[in-house]
């Protein structure tokens, strides 16, 4: 057992509800979580309430379970989502604005014997049917964090070489831990910090609004315009009522949308992309005329093509992020086939929808107007990694004047 474990788990669960969820008295709040990891829910469950949250509510599941319901239940069942389990979720979003609290703990792989098209069928079935829930989310109308726990699974496929899985799983718990500053002796006055050296660099593209970025890295050359009134975002967002939350941890990024009419050239991953329970590596892009035109990856092809032909608003891009590459989670040399850390690893792009808080006036747009302000609207949002020491990335201003924002993989601006 990792040394001082249970300290340290406790210090995280706190983290995460008082500032992560950043419980206020009379909160509902709602957390998805796995069954092994009972431990960090009733940690959670306890800081909440100790916060004044007026009620949790805890949604289990178990991946040995989902994944034999993949294999055996027919498509048509698989997708038939009850119309209980939808009003259950609208009036938790609707009625009490719930605070959602979601535990990625799984194995990355864990979807890949079940048929690539009944899991994309799954994923688009479930992101129509909780619509509200998602637009809620994206639109932060609710307080949101999404956050991680050392799986089993998981763990063993970030540490193959470790002998035991309890080896596995501490030096995975090990890397949450560091990750999310569990080990300073404050954490949450180390976010507060963190939080103030990522703002300085928003604040300085918001002030310049470039027009375009122009990204280059072998097998990279990418223009992405950017729409008028963007708004570059990064560690903490706000609800309507003004109430901090942080969306991701760990999270170093800065982030904003792409002008979805302005993208042409080609990319190329430089991480694996665990997307829906399968592994996607070596994905080449070509984008033309503000569209993706062509999409293959060297592993999980039909996956990845699946995503973006299958999906509304597939094609499009939703989200443009920048992590220098001496990044923590990045310097750790560690891939964790996760999103949530691997795209703190690195500069990323997202398949899908935009975010409409990163656009003035975006929350309050329909879906028609966004399209029409260059930001995309999908069911779908899966971000996936470019960066690499090897990235540059220009600024372009209207005016044409071009002013480097990296070089190598780091900060030039
Ligand atoms: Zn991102
Ligand atoms: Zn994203």
């Amino acid at each position: 057992m990792l040394s001082n474990f249970e300290e340290n788990l406790q210090k995280y669960a706190k983290l995460l509800v008082a500032k992560g969820i950043n419980v206020q008295p009379g909160d509902w709040v709602k957390m998805t979580i796995t069954v092994d990891q009972a431990p960090l829910a009733r940690l959670v469950t306890k800081e909440a309430y100790g916060l004044g949250a007026e009620k949790v509510i805890i949604k289990w599941s178990d991946d040995e379970i989902t994944k034999l319901n993949y294999l055996n239940q027919p498509t048509e069942v698989l997708t038939d989502i009850p119309q209980y389990e939808i009003d259950e979720s609208e009036d938790h979003v609707l009625n009490h604005r719930v605070s959602r609290l979601s535990i990625i703990s799984s194995d990355p792989g864990l979807l890949n014997e079940a048929d690539p098209a009944k899991v994309a069928a799954y994923q688009n079935i479930a992101g129509k049917a909780f619509h509200a829930q998602r637009k809620a989310t994206q639109n932060d109308d609710l307080k949101w964090t999404v956050a991680a726990a050392a799986g089993a699974g998981w763990a063993a496929k970030v540490f193959p070489n470790l002998a035991t899985s309890e080896e596995q799983v501490d030096a995975l718990w090990d890397q949450i831990f560091k990750a999310c500053r569990v080990y300073e002796a404050d954490p949450i006055a180390a976010w507060d910090e963190h939080k103030k050296t990522l703002n300085e660099k928003a604040d300085k593209l918001n002030d310049i609004q470039f027009d375009a970025l122009h990204y280059t890295a072998p097998g990279t050359d990418l223009t992405l315009g950017l729409p008028k009134n963007h708004i570059w975002a990064c560690a903490e967002s706000y609800n309507p009522k003004g109430d901090e939350f942080i969306a991701n941890m760990p999270t170093e990024e800065v982030f904003t949308a792409p002008d979805t009419r302005r993208m042409d050239g080609v990319v190329r991953s430089t991480k694996p992309l665990s997307y829906a329970g399968t592994l996607i590596e070596g994905i080449e892009v070509h984008f033309k005329d503000g569209k993706i035109v062509e999409i293959s990856a060297e592993k999980g092809d039909e996956a990845i093509k699946k995503l973006v032909f299958d999906n509304e608003g597939g094609t499009g891009l939703g989200e443009v992020a920048l992590v220098p590459d001496p990044s923590p989670i990045s310097q750790s040399g560690i891939t964790f086939f996760n999103t949530l850390f691997d795209e703190n690893a690195s500069n990323h792009l997202a398949i899908g929808s935009a975010y409409p808080t990163t656009i003035q006036g975006g929350t309050t747009m329909s879906p028609e107007e966004l399209r029409a302000n260059g930001m995309n609207t999908s069911t779908v949002h899966v971000d996936f990694m470019i960066g690499s020491a090897n990235m540059d990335i220009d600024g372009i201003k209207t005016d044409g004047t071009i002013v480097p924002i990296f070089r190598n993989g780091d900060w030039a601006f």
